[in-house]
């Protein structure tokens, strides 16, 4: 999708700090994050929300999560992570092509200190 700011840094047209890429699925870290280390897995196909995935799709985008968050964890530290994924105007999607938050969680506040 042309006009997509996540298939654009898919298609390497714009920089990201990557954390994680395989065949289907790439993760870097949110432009804005909201604690150190706050990453989106998105599927390398555009695919709006989470109505649009298939299961395969839903698999290949999930599978990889674990080794993200483990090496989150590693890194970072964190007390705890959140994993979770917005769909839809109301509930807070602001770029259409689908993707998952991991969020850490730290004691301390944002772990930026
Ligand atoms: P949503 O609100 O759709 O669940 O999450 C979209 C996320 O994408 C936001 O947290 C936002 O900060 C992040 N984001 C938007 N544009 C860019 C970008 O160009 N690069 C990166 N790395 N993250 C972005
Ligand atoms: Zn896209």
């Amino acid at each position: 999708m042309s006009d997509c700011i996540f298939c654009k840094i898919i298609n390497g047209d714009i920089p990201c700090a990557k954390v994680f890429e395989n065949e289907h699925v790439i993760a870097f870290l949110d432009i804005s994050q909201v604690t150190k280390g706050h990453t989106l897995v998105v599927p390398k196909i555009h695919k709006e929300n989470i109505y649009e995935l298939t299961p395969e799709l839903a698999q290949r985008v999930f599978e990889v999560v674990p080794t993200i968050a483990n090496a989150i964890r590693e890194q970072f530290s964190p007390e705890g992570i959140n994993i979770l994924n917005n769909n839809g105007e109301i509930a807070g999607q602001t770029v259409f092509h689908y993707h998952m938050h991991i969020i850490p969680r730290y004691s301390k506040g944002d772990g930026f200190g």
